[in-house]
């Protein structure tokens, strides 16, 4: 059948809810914040999203912390 299945892009993180090792499903979301309201400059920042299988706590964090 199937061999390696690349889709699921899964990764074993600590969960602060489950305190415990667990599987993550991690993505990565585009995310437009705005600065300042009138002005019409946006800043699209990565943001790395990884999901607990296991209870279904959401983290995310901000990638361009470099
Ligand atoms: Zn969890």
């Amino acid at each position: 059948m199937a061999t390696t299945d690349d889709s699921f892009n899964g990764m074993t993180e600590h969960c602060p809810d489950c305190d415990l090792e667990t599987l993550h499903e991690v993505s990565v979301q585009i995310r437009t914040e705005s600065l300042k309201k009138e002005n019409a400059q946006f800043s699209r920042e990565p943001y790395r999203v990884a999901e607990c299988q296991r209870c279904g706590n959401r983290s995310s964090q901000r990638m361009n912390n470099a």
